[in-house]
């Protein structure tokens, strides 16, 4: 086989929400004990399910399903306004792990429609995100998925006013083309204040799009639900360089490896780095020791304090040990 090198982008995983979100399941178990109920993956990533899964979590996929009066974790995805409802009716205890990023763009959709704003969503229907941000004002906003689904819009009449909001976790430069469409299209379109693709997203695309410059081969490390990591495919391959989404290395296809003397890995905003450590393994088991670097393009140093809740109870542990 001939030598292979290896190129880790930087940065890459797990974001600040991510982080935060896993943080809150695992300190609630530890603070509370088994079973703490999580409502639908806590994060997209496989393994790390499955990791709270045999540490005592629940996953479930609506709160009918938590038992009355029990504790509930919401994703980092965020949940819309009715899910709150039917929780409180439930008394559930609720710990809210959607990440600050997306509620802000939950505020936002609130604000435009107390304005009596029609917003346009940018996003995939279905994705949980998009669920829950279109819960926050569901008969004002309309779902925008593609470039090809603006010129079918109906024609909104320029008194009314209108915005546009994307989803976190989206293509960026997709996104534009779609955006530039809507600005042609409804020039008085008004844009969310700050740019609702998050730092992570942008930042792990950037560094997938050098990271094609500089290997023949980009294995992207990440749950196929994942938003954020099929981005990544995407933007290397539109780079122009082979690339695949692996769940982990059981999924790397030798074939693909011919003829290729650099090989890059990245993995999602939701994919622990160990998982990185395990593709790494694997090209040692068959090359040998392998030259492994890392292509820097952006230092993060993001982080987001723990939901309250958790805040709480561990301030009374630590007063407790005192
Ligand atoms: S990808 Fe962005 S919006 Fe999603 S959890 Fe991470 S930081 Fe938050």
């Amino acid at each position: 086989m001939p030598p292979i090198e290896l190129i880790l982008a930087a940065p890459r995983g797990y974001c600040a929400g991510v982080d935060r979100a896993v943080e809150t399941v695992e300190r609630a178990l530890e603070l509370q004990g088994a079973p703490v109920y999580v409502r639908k993956q806590i994060v997209h990533n496989l393994h790390v399910v499955r990791d709270l899964e045999a540490r005592g979590a629940v996953f479930v996929d609506e709160v009918a399903e938590v038992p009355e009066g029990a504790t509930v974790v919401f994703s980092a995805h965020g949940v819309a306004p009715t899910v709150h409802g039917e929780s409180s009716e439930r008394r559930l205890d609720v710990i809210d792990a959607t990440c600050p990023l997306v509620t802000k763009v939950h505020s936002e959709a609130k604000r435009y429609a107390q304005r009596g704003y029609r917003m346009l969503l940018i996003g995939h229907a279905a994705h949980e995100e998009v669920v829950g941000t279109m819960g926050e004002a569901p008969d004002a906003i309309t779902l925008v998925e593609t470039e090809a689904d603006v010129p079918l819009l109906p024609d909104y009449d320029p008194a009314q006013p209108l915005a546009y909001l994307t989803q976190t976790t989206l293509s960026v430069d997709e996104t534009r083309g779609i955006i530039e469409a809507l600005k042609a299209r409804y020039p008085w379109i008004v844009a969310p204040a700050k740019d609702d693709i998050c730092y992570a997203t942008s930042n792990r695309q950037a560094a997938v799009k050098e990271l094609a410059k500089a290997t023949d081969l980009v294995l992207v490390i990440g749950s196929a639900n994942s938003s954020n990591s099929c981005r990544l495919v995407e933007v290397a391959r539109e780079a122009g360089v082979q690339s695949h989404l692996i769940e982990d290395e059981t999924e790397i296809d030798p074939a693909w490896l011919e003829g290729v003397e650099r090989v890059g890995i990245t993995s999602g905003a939701s994919a622990p780095e160990r998982l990185v450590r395990r593709v790494i393994g694997w090209f040692e088991e068959r090359h040998g020791p392998l030259p492994v670097s890392e292509l820097e393009t952006v230092h993060e140093d993001v982080s987001f304090n723990l939901p309250r809740p958790i805040r709480r109870a561990l301030a009374v542990v630590d007063a407790d040990d005192q």
